[in-house]
């Protein structure tokens, strides 16, 4: 039996969150497909494996409902989550602003103007003064980000509201913006919020970074490798020693060259993730802040 792994968001109008979570439950129970999936007012947000004929009907009744949804379908299968949860939330990517947020038939309303890679391309191309800025948190640009990129100050799409609000960016307001994050979702939501505070020329990738690797690997403005959430932890583009490839990732301890993310073993009472090589993790298995203490 071969598996697979289908990934895929939609911002569409949901009058009844409740009623699309029992049926999304029962559609994913009944072909025994496993993963998450978060459904709000806004739309949908999931990641589930299972066989891949399970995987075909999924999409085929979906976009049904969720028309003109799609699907990134990769290698993997129902192994690769524990159990299926399907949950109503206030938002489907979680920056506190459940009432910003504005979605019609067509998607999200107001947010920035959508770049296919090449687009990205051309308008640094065309322009010195555009500006990258992660959507992502800080942890995850730190093996990988758009050259030159913005890394703001955040743990969580939760402490973005903050960082727009601090002053820090004004200096961005009137020059052109490209937000971007790992598949597009988070900068769906970014994006009209970078709007309503002033941002007055704010751009997103489609497909983000994935989509932008995909077309340039090593070759384009991005530099380094892609955090992403499942047990990889990352993932690079280009073969292994590409010589194109840009090392951003080093160990806190040492500085050797990493991508390694480990979490910090004063748990508990310490939740970062930080960046080692395998000697030091074997010899002093916390992250730098816990070290010096
Ligand atoms: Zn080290
Ligand atoms: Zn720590």
């Amino acid at each position: 039996m071969t598996g697979k792994i289908l990934l895929y968001y939609k911002f569409q109008p949901i009058a009844d969150p409740e009623a699309v979570r029992l049926w999304q439950r029962d559609l994913c129970e009944g072909l025994g497909l496993t993963g998450r999936i978060l459904i709000s007012k806004h739309g949908i947000n999931g990641t589930v494996g299972g066989d891949i004929d399970a995987c075909k009907a999924y999409a085929r009744k979906t976009k049904e409902y969720f028309r003109g949804i799609e699907f990134k379908w990769s290698e993997g299968s129902a192994a690769d989550f524990p159990k299926l949860s399907v949950k109503a939330r206030e938002e489907i990517v979680a920056f506190g602003a459940p009432d910003e947020l504005q979605v019609d038939d067509k998607g999200v309303v107001g947010g920035g103007t959508h770049l296919t890679p090449e687009q990205v391309n051309e308008l640094v191309a065309n322009n010195p003064d555009v500006v990258f800025f992660d959507g992502r948190n800080a942890r995850e640009a730190e093996i990988g980000k758009f050259k030159n990129a913005v890394v703001p100050d955040v743990e969580t799409t939760h402490d973005f509201i903050r960082e727009l609000e601090s002053g820090k960016y004004d200096w961005m307001k009137d020059k052109p913006v490209i937000a971007y994050c790992t598949g597009g979702i988070r900068c769906e939501v970014l994006t009209p919020l970078m709007k309503n505070r002033g941002f007055e020329e704010v751009y997103q990738i489609d497909g983000g970074i994935v989509r932008y690797g995909e077309k340039y690997g090593n070759q384009g403005l991005w530099e380094g490798s892609l955090y992403v959430f499942d047990k990889r932890m990352h993932t690079e583009f280009g073969a292994p020693g590409d010589p194109n490839f840009v090392q951003l990732g080093h160990c806190v301890h040492c500085g050797e060259a990493t991508n390694d993310f480990y979490n910090c073993a004063n748990e508990p009472e310490c939740r970062h993730q930080y960046l080692s090589c395998a000697a030091c993790r074997e010899a002093n298995p916390v992250c730098g802040e816990c070290a010096q203490k």
